[in-house]
């Protein structure tokens, strides 16, 4: 399991791995997911390095949902998946707690939907 030192995702929190930040405060960054699995797709983590959803403080979850909630109403998807993997058997493949946000294509402009540098 990664440390602090060679998470992936801290280093992205200490701006050692570039990516398309969409969020940040003290404790939660939002960024692109580098494989999407749609337009728009999202990730929003803690800044608290811990790998399953049971490690992280109350206080640095608190603020997750409400993020995730504004990403989806920036994307205009009506449809959409919100996920969060524990665990190998659980398909989690980073070892740092992240909410996948993922708009699901829009029937109407069968393209999905998504911020619009994608
Ligand atoms: O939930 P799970 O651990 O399977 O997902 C990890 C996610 O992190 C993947 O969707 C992957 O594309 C993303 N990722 C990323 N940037 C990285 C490494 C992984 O967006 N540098």
């Amino acid at each position: 399991m990664a440390s602090t030192a060679t998470c992936i995702f801290c280093k992205i929190i200490k701006g050692e791995i570039p990516c398309f930040k969409l969020f940040e405060s003290d404790k939660t960054l939002a960024f692109l997911d580098i494989q999407p699995l749609s337009r728009g797709h999202a990730l929003v983590i803690p800044k608290f390095h811990g790998a399953k959803l049971g490690d992280i403080p109350d206080d640095h979850l608190g603020e997750i949902l409400p993020v995730v909630k504004k990403l989806v109403n920036a994307t205009g998807a009506e449809d959409y998946n919100v996920l969060q993997n524990n665990g190998r058997i659980a398909h989690q493949v980073v070892d740092h707690v992240h909410f996948h946000m993922i708009p699901k294509p829009n029937e109407k402009e069968g393209l999905g939907v998504g911020w619009p540098q994608q």
